[in-house]
């Protein structure tokens, strides 16, 4: 029988960031629980569909994944359009990616803001952990800061290949995907 109380709602979330940080195995395994170690760039704009069936509601996060369009001022308005929140993805490997940031908060918010005039959640994931985290320790980071001067509502280390992996503090379980998404 259907729950006549439920509430619906659609959000869309944009994944962003440089090519090749992980923005697509993010999202496949987020929504279909696989990780595939094999390089493939998207092509066009691929959509994948999340919903959280909660007790109250029924959530749809419809993901949008660019597509080989991953260069500062290469995105168009009309892709950003409608969205409630973005996730803007570096690679934990690579510290151009992680300075490549604050140019994609800037392009999201030069191009998107709420029917308030307020800019849209974005949030931090930082990936591969399970490789390394040279950028986050090397450079002195201190990531809750840089969310603050740089407008991100927070930050996540992730891991699209391992539910779990290690770190300084000892074995963590929090990992990835499933608990940033
Ligand atoms: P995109 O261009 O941002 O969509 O990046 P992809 O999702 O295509 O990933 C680029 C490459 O990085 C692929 O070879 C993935 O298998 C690999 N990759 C993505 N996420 C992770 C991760 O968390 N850990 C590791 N070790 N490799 C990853
Ligand atoms: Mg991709």
């Amino acid at each position: 029988m259907q729950n006549h109380h439920l509430k619906e709602h659609l959000y869309k979330i944009l994944v962003i960031g440089d090519l090749g940080v992980g923005k697509t195995s993010i999202i496949k395994r987020y929504v279909h629980q696989n990780f595939s170690p094999n390089y493939r760039a998207t092509i066009g704009v691929d959509f994948a569909l999340k919903v959280l069936n909660l007790e109250q509601e029924t959530v749809r996060l419809q993901l949008w994944d660019i597509a080989g369009q991953e260069r500062f001022g290469n995105m168009t308005r009309v892709y950003y359009r409608e969205a409630m929140g973005a996730f803007i993805v570096f690679d934990v490997t690579r510290p151009s990616t992680f300075e490549a940031v604050t140019k994609w908060k800037e392009d999201l918010d030069a191009k998107l803001s709420l029917s308030n005039g307020k800019h849209v959640a974005a949030v931090l994931l930082a990936n591969k952990c399970d490789q390394g985290r040279d950028v986050l320790t090397n450079n002195g980071i201190k990531m809750e800061q840089f969310c603050q001067e740089n407008g991100f509502v927070g930050w996540f280390e992730t891991s699209a290949k391992m539910w779990t992996y290690p770190s300084r503090k000892g074995p963590r379980r929090d990992t990835c995907c499933r608990t940033v998404l």
